[in-house]
């Protein structure tokens, strides 16, 4: 190959890189509406979105209080969707987006699935399987591995948790001092 088509095949690649980081931003967007969802129901916000040729085919979001299921996790609640809309439990071909690292139950679901590729906003150092505590997603002993891109959008998927987290230490705080109030009310009553 001579110089001149190099170059050009490095710019073609170069153009492509650009325009997947564009969609990758596009469809994290996506996700995080799904997250703000989560968010409106108090739970804690995580949302995903699963897109096949271009289109998102499945959406969802943390419910895991509101169905009180623990399987109700954003990423499974996507990827029942997207096989509804596909017809098949296999999504080949299908990119997920999701605003905080899978656990091991949803990387476990997205390997089951044979989703081509994942894409992480924040990473989760508590429960994450896409490569911080395991890489469920990229075992090469499991028959599918997925190709990962993670921080994608991160400062808006991890400002959005961190904001829910003191929240709910705040309202914890606040209503730890009004039993103490009450207790105390309580004890003069007796005297
Ligand atoms: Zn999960």
């Amino acid at each position: 190959m001579d110089a001149a088509r190099t170059a050009a095949g490095a710019d073609t690649a170069a153009a492509a890189e650009k325009e997947q980081k564009k969609l990758d931003k596009r469809f994290m967007k996506a996700a995080l509406t799904q997250a703000r969802k989560a968010l409106e129901k108090g739970e804690v916000p995580i949302g995903c979105v699963i897109v096949y040729e271009g289109r998102i085919i499945g959406r969802g979001y943390n419910r895991r209080n509101t169905d009180r299921s623990t399987l109700s996790h954003a990423e499974i609640n996507a990827i029942r969707k997207a096989s509804r809309v596909i017809g098949d439990w296999r999504l080949e071909g299908c990119t997920l987006y999701c605003t905080l690292e899978p656990c091991q139950m949803c990387a476990g679901a997205i390997v089951q699935a044979r989703i081509d590729r994942v894409v992480i906003g924040a990473l989760s150092p508590k429960a994450g399987c896409g490569g911080t505590l395991l890489n469920i997603l990229q075992n090469p002993d499991f028959n599918h591995q997925a190709a990962v891109t993670d921080g994608v959008m991160f400062e808006e998927c991890s400002a959005l948790l961190k904001e829910f987290f003191r929240n709910l230490r705040l309202e914890n705080k606040r209503r730890k001092m009004m039993l103490k109030e009450a207790d105390a009310e309580a004890d003069t009553e007796d005297v």
